[in-house]
């Protein structure tokens, strides 16, 4: 408004002073800072018009006041002051058109369902779009100005002047932020930022995308796979019942047999303490034994979220035996351990002992139906490099049952393949699962000589896969 006051105001005196004064300036020139006055507010066809309007009346004017007199300084002047209101109106309306474009492409950025914003050194915001507002809440006036980390609450992967680092250092940064909604909800985003230098400042542009109901619907499905893995190992140790209660039974009676004989010791008319000693020793250690494997029952059974703890793959094998081993002797199986001292893994304990004992389970099914060979069930763990970077450590559970086909090798892994009468067949396309969220994977071959083998493979600690 007052642009469009002003360039009036100066037209309406330019015009004045140079009609109705015989001034030796060259006055008219001042028409050209009403075509500058004229792009704030004129569009680029009006800015042509005012400086196609000011070079009429600075004709007008001169020929008002020197007619046809072309002699003298007059003309002179004349035609300056024309030149100027001419490339004065090219220029303005040059820069009217680019700021036409510039407007427009802006505006493209408002398009987009992405957030796009752009803060300065300082954090303040300079840039907000239309996205912005929809997933904030806080329209463009309320955001400009303001500290971008302080108005969203942002919760930052890592530490702020770490991520600054990376920024300043290759000029991107990726990662998942939160942020809060102006009412106060919670937002997850995948964020992209982009330096871009300013001499000896810079500036920030952020696009964030909306991932929360992706997380949401990522997080129950593993809920959902981790309900079913659960269901899965009790299933498990149902049939694992019966032989694991005859493993607690067998401390129990010990241990009562060994408190009578202590009685016995302790009664004599001399009582033999050191008999008495003995047997209070094996009524400790049977003790410990059937608390051991009650420990390692409701450790399976409980349903905890999975950890992520180095492991030593040794400790995990040992600790499904006494939960396995009545099972391995009750069907005559023989169990041979290769457990050499290798690098840790990173992982869930019950859920990678949960994997090794349905593996064994399986073996010891799969050799139930072989009748003329000798049964032998291998654990082994070896390193070597596996087809993925990272994939160093390989558990091998092989048997020597009846082995698969070679076209069913990898349908064994599907939900609900089974070739038993009362298999629900989940226990390999769990184990598949849960070895997959551990970054590895699962796979079976025939064995050499007979039986199946099964291979997981898994990444070290600290080899980043
Ligand atoms: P389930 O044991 O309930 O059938 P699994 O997913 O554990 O379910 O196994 C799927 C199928 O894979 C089994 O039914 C069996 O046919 C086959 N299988 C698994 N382990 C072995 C093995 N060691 N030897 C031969 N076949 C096996």
């Amino acid at each position: 408004m007052t642009a469009r006051i002003g360039a009036t105001v100066i037209a309406l005196a330019t015009f004045f002073v140079d009609t109705f004064t015989t001034t030796e300036v060259a006055i008219a020139v001042m028409y050209g800072a009403v075509v500058l006055l004229a792009v704030d507010f004129a569009t680029w066809q009006r800015v042509l018009l005012v400086g196609i309007a000011c070079i009429v009346a600075t004709l007008g004017s001169f020929l008002a006041t020197h007619g046809l007199d072309t002699s003298g300084g007059e003309l002179a002047r004349c035609i300056v002051s024309l030149s100027a209101i001419g490339v004065t109106t090219l220029l303005a309306v040059r820069m009217k058109a680019t700021m036409l474009t510039l407007h427009e492409q802006a505006q493209l950025l408002d398009l987009t369902h992405d957030t796009v914003f752009v803060r300065d050194a300082a954090d303040h915001i300079t840039f907000w779009n239309r996205g912005a507002e929809v997933l904030y809440g806080w329209p463009r006036e309320a955001a400009l100005g303001q500290d971008t980390h302080k108005l969203l609450q942002t919760e930052f992967p890592a530490p702020l002047p770490s991520i600054m680092a990376e920024l300043r250092r290759t000029g991107r940064w990726e990662g998942e932020l939160m942020h809060r909604r102006r009412d106060g909800s919670q937002v997850i985003v995948a964020s992209r930022w982009s330096l871009q230098e300013r001499g000896s400042s810079f500036a920030v542009l952020e696009t964030n995308t909306d991932i929360t109901a992706h997380r949401h619907a990522e997080s129950q499905t593993r809920q959902a796979q981790a309900s079913l893995a659960h269901v899965s190992r009790v299933a498990t140790m149902g049939e694992l019942t019966a032989s694991i209660a005859h493993e607690v039974n067998q401390p129990l009676a010990a241990i009562v047999a060994h408190g009578e004989a202590a009685l016995r010791w302790l009664n004599r008319p001399v009582p033999e303490l050191e008999e008495v000693r003995l047997g209070l020793e094996r009524i400790i250690g049977d003790g410990r034994r059937a608390a051991d494997v009650i420990q390692r029952l409701r450790a399976l059974a409980r349903k905890d979220e999975p950890q992520r703890v180095p492991l030593d793959l040794r400790e995990v094998i040992r600790g499904i035996l006494p939960l396995v081993q009545p099972e391995i002797r009750h069907h005559r199986v023989a169990l041979r351990l290769e457990l050499p001292e290798l690098p840790a893994v990173i992982g869930d304990k019950v859920q990678l002992q949960q994997v090794i004992i349905n593996l064994v389970m399986n073996g010891i099914q799969a050799m139930a139906l072989v009748a003329d060979k000798p049964r032998a069930l291998t654990i082994e763990v070896h390193e070597e490099a596996g087809e993925h970077p990272g994939e160093r450590i390989v558990i091998e559970v092989s048997d020597t049952g009846p082995g698969i086909a070679a076209d069913k090798l990898d349908q064994l892994f599907e939900a609900f393949y089974s070739t038993k009468p009362d298999g629900m067949g989940i226990g390999l396309s769990i184990c598949r699962s849960i070895i997959a969220a551990h970054g590895g994977r699962i796979w079976a071959s025939a064995r050499e000589g007979g039986g199946a083998s099964f291979h997981i493979a898994l990444p070290v600690a600290g080899s980043g896969a």
